[in-house]
């Protein structure tokens, strides 16, 4: 098969007698796990065909670099609609695995290139990725087949709600990223660091305090949900998000240090 080709006709020419084949279609087709991120879904996939991800997007998209970019943030619709057709799962479900269904309620708008609000960056270089961009829970790793979830992207996020225990953003061992498409499950551990092949599912945990979780939990549903309430009243999350925001950047600012470290000697004060 010519890659180049499949990319461009994905349905293929017709046969000798004018009919036109039906779209190529993967044998192994997993499906996709509930909160599972488009980049995850797409290495299991590889996986389940023995291909390196690289290989097995060159099959469906040519030459294009799927995985030198955030894919998660970035993947046009024709490689969605592609990826359908090679698939079987529908081009809405496909969205719904990426970042961008987010735009109008975790923020105004989510950028492919760039940053955006409250998604943390990947830093990447190539097929690397420099930053701690990807977050992880040790337990979902163990009981669960995906590699990544939308909740691990996001910058608000310090625990898994499933297991109630801290995420991490790094190797225990030798602290890169995150980088699960760089690795594959095998004889050393489900889920090898990409850089040193220590097991990070077995990785050691804390688990998370109740406020950390439920907290979390609230700004999650509000996402989903695009509703939540505030003091009692529903408000749609944005405006929830962009006030969130807003407060965190002013207690990081020198001001709001200095206003923290007030609080604080009050509080000691007034107990
Ligand atoms: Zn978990
Ligand atoms: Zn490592």
């Amino acid at each position: 098969m010519d890659p180049s080709k499949s990319a461009k006709a994905p349905g293929g020419p017709p046969d000798r007698e004018g009919v036109a084949r039906p779209p190529p279609r993967w044998v192994a087709r997993p499906s996709p796990l509930r909160h599972e991120l488009l980049s995850s879904w797409l290495h299991r996939l590889a996986l389940a065909h023995g291909l390196k991800d690289h290989t097995f997007c060159r099959h469906m998209f040519g030459r294009q670099g799927i995985w030198t970019r955030d894919l998660d943030r970035s993947f046009s619709g024709t490689n969605q609609a592609t990826l359908g057709l090679w698939t079987g799962v529908s081009d809405t479900r496909i969205a719904s695995m990426m970042l961008p269904r987010w735009a109008g309620r975790l923020s105004e708008a989510v950028n492919a290139h760039g940053n955006s609000d409250w998604i943390l960056p990947m830093g990447v270089f190539h097929r690397v990725r420099r930053r701690h961009g990807l977050l992880f829970c040790p337990v979902c790793l163990t009981d669960s087949p995906g590699d990544a979830y939308w909740p691990w992207r996001m910058a608000w996020s310090t625990a898994c709600i499933r297991h109630r225990v801290l995420l991490q953003d790094r190797c225990p061992r030798c602290e890169s990223p995150y980088m699960p498409h760089r690795s594959a499950p095998s004889l050393f551990g489900r889920s090898p660091c990409a850089t040193c092949g220590v097991d990070l599912s077995k990785s050691p945990f804390e688990q998370a305090r109740t406020d950390d979780w439920m907290f979390q939990e609230r700004l999650q549903s509000a996402l989903l949900r695009g509703r939540t309430a505030i003091m009692g009243t529903p408000h749609f999350p944005l405006p929830l998000f962009l006030g969130l925001r807003a407060l965190a950047t002013a207690l990081l600012s020198r001001a709001g240090e200095e206003l923290v470290q007030r609080l604080t000697v009050l509080m000691r004060a007034q107990n």
